[in-house]
């Protein structure tokens, strides 16, 4: 892919790389006032031998602070504490934004452009007799409620597996109505997918004036594009 010279520039400032040098100074501050408090601790620690308290409980060996280490080293305990968390998130913050600027792909650079769909929703099919035959006993068009008399030829739906529905047989008169009816349904839902198509051709043009705005170029990394 080929960019014009300031492209570089152009990623440095979409991936906020002028905050590189702040990160980096926090760091550096961080990490040395870290080792200074450290340097600051109380050296030597006492070994305790481990003995019998008088209620017959046993205290195993440990080693303690000498006197007045604790008090002493409670202030610096608590400038490491601090100035470690003050390292680590600038760490972060350095390793996300460098990683940023070497890294990520354009598009992932750009400002989020909030695209508003227009598309409405599909419209919905509608459910089609799929067989016929003959109704074993006399019932009723559930449709248009007419007699159906035991051997009248009804159309039904069947199941997955192939069973008929035959408790909900329709007149054939019905069923040829719902079957138009499906049809217009079908061109709807053609009609449909081609709203959906230039929705999705006016989505890919502001991708890419967006993209050409920020890079000053249309060379179109292939992810961006849905
Ligand atoms: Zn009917």
């Amino acid at each position: 892919m080929v960019f014009q010279p300031g492209y570089w520039l152009i990623r440095a400032r979409l991936s906020r790389l002028v905050l590189a040098p702040l990160f980096a100074l926090l760091l550096y501050g961080g990490c040395y006032s870290y080792m200074r408090a450290g340097s600051h601790l109380t050296h030597s620690s006492v070994h305790v031998r481990g003995y019998f308290r008088r209620d017959g409980s046993y205290v195993r060996p440990y080693t303690r602070r000498p006197s007045g280490g604790v008090p002493h080293d409670a202030p610096n305990e608590n400038t490491m504490l601090y100035t470690g968390l003050l390292s680590f998130a600038s760490f972060l913050g350095l390793a996300i934004v460098v990683g940023r600027f070497l890294r990520a792909k354009d598009s992932d650079l750009l400002p989020s452009l909030r695209i508003t769909s227009q598309l409405p929703p599909p419209p919905k099919f509608h459910f089609a007799p799929t067989a016929r035959g003959t109704s074993p006993r006399a019932t009723w068009c559930r449709e248009c409620a007419a007699q159906i008399r035991a051997g009248d030829t009804v159309a039904f739906r069947t199941s997955k597996r192939g069973y008929p529905y035959t408790a909900r047989a329709i007149c054939l008169p019905c069923a040829a109505r719902i079957c138009r009816k499906r049809a217009g349904r079908i061109r709807a839902y053609e009609g449909w997918e081609a709203l959906r198509d230039e929705e999705a051709q006016r989505v890919r043009a502001l991708r890419t004036a967006h993209f050409k705005k920020h890079f000053g170029t249309t060379a179109e990394p292939p992810t961006f594009l849905a």
